[in-house]
This record gives C-alpha cells, sequence and structure tokens, in this order.
C-alpha cells in the first residue's frame, strides 16, 4: 500500500547485533618493510564510505601488501613491520587495546585464486567465518545469513537446491562469489579483493562486477585489479601505484576514477591507464 517501504524478499534482520553500517577507511603515511626491503613509502588513501576504490598499478609495486596492512595480514609475515596507521571510522584498527578477531571481521578480504574450503558444504562454507570470528549464531540466524550472504554475492538462485553439495563442486566464478559470501557473513564494513577476477573467465567476470554495484551499497569495497576497463566500470576512486628506480611503493595520484582516465596529471599515469607499461 501507499508509503510502504519497498518489500525484501528477505525477512528484516534478525540478527541486528552485528554492525553492518558503511565506513570509512583511511590509510594514513603507510611505510612497509620485508627486513630491510622497503616495499611501501607513506602510502595516504581514503577510501570513502559506500564507494568502490580501485588500486591500479604494475605488479610488484606494492598493492596487495597495501591491501593486506588494511586488514592485518601484513603482520603474518615474520619479517614485516610497517608505520602509519589505519582508520575505520576514526578507529585505529592497529589499537593493541582491540582484538585481532574484531579488526578481521570488520575488513573481509577476497583473493585473486578463490578458496573456498573445497570438501565443506556451500552451506557451511558461507557461515565459517563466524566461528572464525567467535559469533554464535541460532540455526534461524544461519539459515537466514546464508541467503542474504548468497543473494548479496549474486549466488543465491544458483545454488540454493544444493547448499549441502560441497563448495569443491561449484564452477570457478561461482566458487569465487561462495568467497564473496563467505566474507559478507560476518557483516564487515570493508571488503577487500586482491584481483578477484584474474583467475576467471570474462562471463564470470561480469556477473561478480554486476554484483559489485549492489555490493557497494552495503560495505565500503576496495579492489586490485589489472584490467583498466574494470576499473572504470566498478569504481568511483582510483589510485595508482608505482615503485620505481630503486623508489619503494607509492602513490602518484589518486582521485576520481573517470577523471583520472580521461585528463591524468601525471604522464606516468597516462602511460600506464593506456597500457604503455
Ligand atoms: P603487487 O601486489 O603490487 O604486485 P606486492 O605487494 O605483492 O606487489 O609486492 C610488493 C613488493 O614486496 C615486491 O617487491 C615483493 O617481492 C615484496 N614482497 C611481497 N610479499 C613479500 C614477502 N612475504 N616477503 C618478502 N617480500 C615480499
Ligand atoms: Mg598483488
Amino acid at each position: 500500500t501507499e508509503g510502504d517501504p519497498v518489500q525484501s524478499a528477505l525477512p528484516p534482520d534478525p540478527f541486528p547485533q552485528l554492525p553492518s553500517d558503511l565506513a570509512t577507511l583511511d590509510a594514513r603515511g603507510i611505510t612497509a618493510w620485508f627486513g630491510d626491503h622497503q616495499v611501501l613509502d607513506r602510502v595516504s588513501l581514503t577510501m570513502p564510505a559506500g564507494e568502490v576504490t580501485a588500486l591500479i598499478g604494475p605488479s610488484g609495486c606494492g598493492k596487495s601488501t597495501f591491501l593486506r596492512i588494511l586488514n592485518r595480514m601484513h603482520e603474518l609475515v615474520p619479517s614485516a613491520s610497517l608505520a602509519g596507521e589505519v582508520l575505520l571510522d576514526g578507529v585505529d584498527i592497529y589499537d593493541t587495546g582491540r582484538k585481532l578477531t574484531e579488526a578481521r571481521r570488520d575488513i573481509g578480504m577476497v583473493f585473486q585464486k578463490p578458496n573456498p574450503f573445497p570438501a565443506m558444504s556451500i552451506y557451511d562454507n558461507v557461515i565459517a567465518g563466524l566461528r572464525l570470528t567467535g559469533i554464535r549464531a541460532s540455526r534461524d540466524e544461519k539459515d537466514y545469513l546464508v541467503e542474504r550472504s548468497l543473494a548479496s554475492a549474486g549466488l543465491w538462485k544458483e545454488v540454493k537446491d544444493r547448499l549441502r553439495q560441497p563448495g569443491g563442486g561449484l564452477s570457478g566464478g561461482q566458487q569465487q562469489r561462495l568467497c564473496i559470501a563467505r566474507s559478507l557473513a560476518v557483516k564487515p564494513k570493508v571488503l577487500l579483493m586482491d584481483e578477484p577476477c584474474s583467475a576467471l573467465d570474462p562471463t564470470s567476470t561480469r556477473v561478480i562486477e554486476e554484483t559489485m554495484g549492489e555490493l557497494q551499497k552495503e560495505v565500503t569495497i576496495v579492489i586490485v585489479t589489472h584490467n583498466m576497463q574494470q576499473a572504470q566500470r566498478v569504481s568511483q576512486q582510483c589510485a595508482f601505484f608505482l615503485a620505481s628506480q630503486g623508489q619503494p611503493g607509492h602513490i602518484v595520484e589518486h582521485g576520481d576514477t573517470a577523471a583520472m582516465f580521461d585528463s591524468p596529471i601525471d604522464p606516468r599515469t597516462y602511460d600506464y591507464v593506456n597500457g604503455r607499461f
């Protein structure tokens, strides 16, 4: 009837104790080393709530390292160290008073190679992160999260009748969407995607790109991509990383994606986005 909100296919969220508000991620002066090899130099970037930020640049310029710093995976490498800070809505994710699991829950990651637990059911794959991040959920809550997360990842319709089958039986593109659903199930505020489509065929790539347009309404997205068309299709903001002439990785230029592709300020950005290196 008139004035009613648009009806969702899903019931109201029965699991509101988990936060899912959009948040801005702010990296300030990130400098990183592996041993005494410096790989990033004072990288500062604001990744605004509700937007997709694309990180572009040649191989080896530190994009993956930067992404791993954004969810505290960098520190898993014994030789790794860093300076600078990462703020999620103003709260330092490296604050020693905060639990690591909390930072990990807030900031999910999807990798180039889809990595579902192959022998685990599709259903159990989606909720695998709950136990890992210490979230308790009833059967009904799990059912809801599985449907909601798979729907957000654009996979629900394809798998709803085979949730008990192993995740490893899905196609590569479906496995990647399953991994996205697994990240979403813990209601992250930010989703980091490291070349999520590089191992996928063009059709699967297109499906994931379309999904991202909806996803960014519920989660802030940072994507590393070598595909300049993809960067233009999915992102609103873009940052060009470069490591050159013995210089560690740094941001040459960042800003509005369309502007950066139409009229880059730095000649090196121009050359890169036009496929010159
Ligand atoms: P990109 O993702 O842009 O290709 P990376 O972040 O993977 O770049 O790598 C940046 C630099 O850090 C490279 O010189 C790479 O060799 C180095 N590096 C990456 N991971 C490690 C590691 N675990 N140990 C030592 N050096 C590493
Ligand atoms: Mg990389």
